[in-house]
């Protein structure tokens, strides 16, 4: 059994220093707030070169309380694009804005910066992009396109953690950044995690507020906030993996371009780096009209593969009413099309061979 991501080779580097930072934690019964969460909000920040981070229970969590820290709010439209997690668009919801769902470039499949200023209105108030699958969206368009029209521009970088862009990390570019810390991340904790991060004081103060019961100082409460901080715990192991994370990164774009050598002969359309950024390989996703028969050849020889996403957002039924009508061409074909492989920094070569023999197998029969 070969599974999507193998974070059982990752936790045996890391055992010693997490068990010793998880003991000392329990010694010092100091959970929520404490000493490891500061430490590793100051070494985010520092890594990725923002003025603040904040951590946050969830990567849903950083979206939904950095769009309140922006200021967007009822009847605001923030566009973003179909083809992603669906908490992208439930952070919108929360607040009480309307997502606009524009469509993808069909080879990064990242928002399309041209389709995104044919669905700007007086009412738009941000651009929400999604790094997807690590690598950075079409950023210095999407900048010009804020600058021109006063938007707010809030990046999701839950699958972007270490991806750059000119010269910046995905997510120092924009008023405000999400990430999520899921297991599977590039960065993962052993449990729920996110991080907001911001360049903006006034944004950061807020956010720390809304984790925390709308209060800086304890029983005392300004505005109505939420429960949703980081804990120690995973603030240790999240520690721990940031030291590795340029070391686990490098490691994907490496597995990524194997398998992408192996398959260059094969009819079947492997991942496009559009070389604006730098991709770190949160996904390996390919595109096949023989989708289906890829899918059931791995599954058959019992390896991890999956469909993200086998439904856009504007034809889930959640969103399929207030979507009536829309067509998104590109994410549609997209999404009847891609199928991921396992990829992790821990992938050797020869499993990555025994997968690409699977679809050769299926493709040249
Ligand atoms: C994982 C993910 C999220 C949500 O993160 P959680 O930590 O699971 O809440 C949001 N957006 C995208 C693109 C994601 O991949």
């Amino acid at each position: 059994m070969i599974p999507m991501v193998n974070l059982k080779a990752q936790y045996a580097e890391i055992k010693e220093e997490v068990e010793r930072g998880l003991a000392q934690t329990i010694e010092n019964c100091s959970f929520i707030l404490g000493p490891n969460v500061q430490a590793f909000e100051q070494e985010t920040a520092k890594y990725l070169g923002v003025k603040h981070a904040i951590g946050v229970a969830s990567g849903t969590d950083a979206l939904h309380l950095a769009l309140i820290a922006e200021g967007i709010g009822t009847g605001d439209e923030v566009i973003t694009t179909a083809f992603t997690f669906i908490a992208t668009a439930e952070a919108i919801k929360y607040v009480g804005a309307i997502p606009v769902f524009v469509d993808i470039d069909p080879k990064t499949f990242n928002i399309s910066p041209a389709a995104i200023e044919k669905a700007i209105t007086p009412k738009t108030k941000a651009i929400m992009p999604v790094h997807l699958f690590g690598q950075p969206a079409d950023m210095t368009p999407i900048e010009h396109l804020c600058k021109k029209y006063d938007l707010k521009l809030i990046e999701d970088c839950c699958q972007s953690f270490g991806a750059t862009i000119n010269g910046k990390q995905t997510g120092a570019i924009g008023h405000a950044a999400g990430y999520s810390f899921f297991p599977s991340k590039n960065l993962g904790a052993f449990g729920d995690g996110g991080l907001v991060v911001t360049n903006s004081d006034e944004s950061a103060a807020k956010i720390k507020q809304l984790r925390n019961h709308g209060s800086d100082i304890r029983y005392y409460h300004d505005i109505i906030g939420y429960n949703s901080r980081l804990d120690e715990m995973q603030a240790v192991i999240l520690l721990a993996k940031l030291k590795r994370i340029d070391q686990y990164n490098k490691a994907r774009r490496q597995v990524a371009h194997y398998y992408s050598t192996l398959m260059a002969d094969l009819p079947l359309t492997t991942p496009f780096e559009d070389g604006l950024g730098e991709h770190v390989y949160h996904q390996y996703t390919l595109l096949s009209d023989r989708r289906d028969d890829i899918l059931k050849a791995l599954q058959n020889a019992e390896i991890g593969c999956a469909v993200y996403y086998p439904v856009p957002l504007h034809q889930q039924n959640v969103f399929k009413q207030e979507c009536t009508g829309l067509r998104l061409p590109v994410t549609e074909s997209v999404a009847a099309n891609c199928v991921s492989l396992p990829i992790c920094p821990f992938l050797e070569e020869q499993t990555i061979e025994k997968i690409v023999d699977v679809i050769k197998g299926v493709l040249t029969n």
